[in-house]
């Protein structure tokens, strides 16, 4: 399994680290992507994934919330970082959920991670919470020749929002969200969204799948959307599992 996005250098996970990852590789965890947040962040990424190079993959980005007052700083030092030993531009994207003051700042801040991507040929992990469709006209926007490539990371929409996704070439990160009770989505993927656009996800220390709702996410945790997955596409565990690898090699174009 591959943990296409999972905040690792965050605090809680500091104390027991080389235990944590230990748990994750016996537990069949072959990748772990973290993706950058802000220009914070760029410095304790990378000290951790110093730690296991080609196992804790790094992203960079300033995610849509962190967009605030001092946004051109924090991109300025992003440009600087920019392109070495990135898998992958983010995460970047837009969210309204909760504050819109920098509704604006944050397309321009998403538009240049997409300009970012086309430069430096990297794939892009996009963040979008009730903002879909301006995500949407963000990315045809720049990628005006379609080249780009990238997931909407922690998907949770309906099947209509998920095939303009998957119909661009574009992959859906699906993690704990698809266990939880009332969850819409797995009823979504089942109308005809393709095995081959979904890649697994933590988005740890957040959602934690069910019967570990609430609790500090893990990667291995993943089997319990991968055995989700497995009723919805009605294959075995294993089958979710070396697709999803494969999606995910593809889209990050990881080795072996
Ligand atoms: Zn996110
Ligand atoms: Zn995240």
């Amino acid at each position: 399994m591959i943990d296409t996005h999972c905040h690792i250098d965050y605090p809680q996970y500091q104390e027991d680290f080389d235990t944590f990852i230990a748990r994750q590789k016996a537990g069949g965890v072959s990748k772990i992507i973290v993706p950058g947040v802000s220009a914070e962040s760029i410095q304790t990424i990378k000290a951790v994934c110093q730690k296991y190079p080609d196992y804790l993959l790094a992203g960079i980005g300033l995610h849509p919330t962190e967009v605030k007052e001092d946004w051109q700083e924090q991109m300025q030092q992003i440009a600087n970082e920019l392109p070495k030993n990135y898998i992958a531009l983010g995460e970047t994207g837009l969210d309204y959920h909760e504050d819109i003051t920098f509704k604006e700042e944050q397309k321009t801040v998403f538009k240049q991670h997409l300009k970012w991507a086309l430069q430096y040929d990297l794939p892009v992990i996009v963040h979008s919470r009730d903002a879909v469709e301006d995500t949407l006209s963000c990315i045809r926007e720049v990628d005006t020749n379609h080249t780009l490539q990238g997931v909407f990371h922690c998907f949770s929409g309906s099947y209509e929002v998920a095939k303009q996704i998957t119909d661009m070439g574009w992959f859906l990160g699906i993690g704990g969200v698809i266990t939880f009770k009332n969850c819409k989505l797995a009823e979504g993927l089942a109308k005809g969204i393709p095995l081959d656009f979904i890649v697994l996800e933590t988005d740890a220390p957040y959602m934690a799948p069910v019967p570990n709702r609430g609790k500090l996410n893990e990667s291995i945790w993943m089997c319990y959307v991968v055995e989700k997955l497995a009723e919805v596409y009605a294959c075995s565990p294993e089958h979710i599992i070396a697709q999803t690898d494969l999606n995910a090699k593809k889209l990050f174009r990881l080795g072996n």
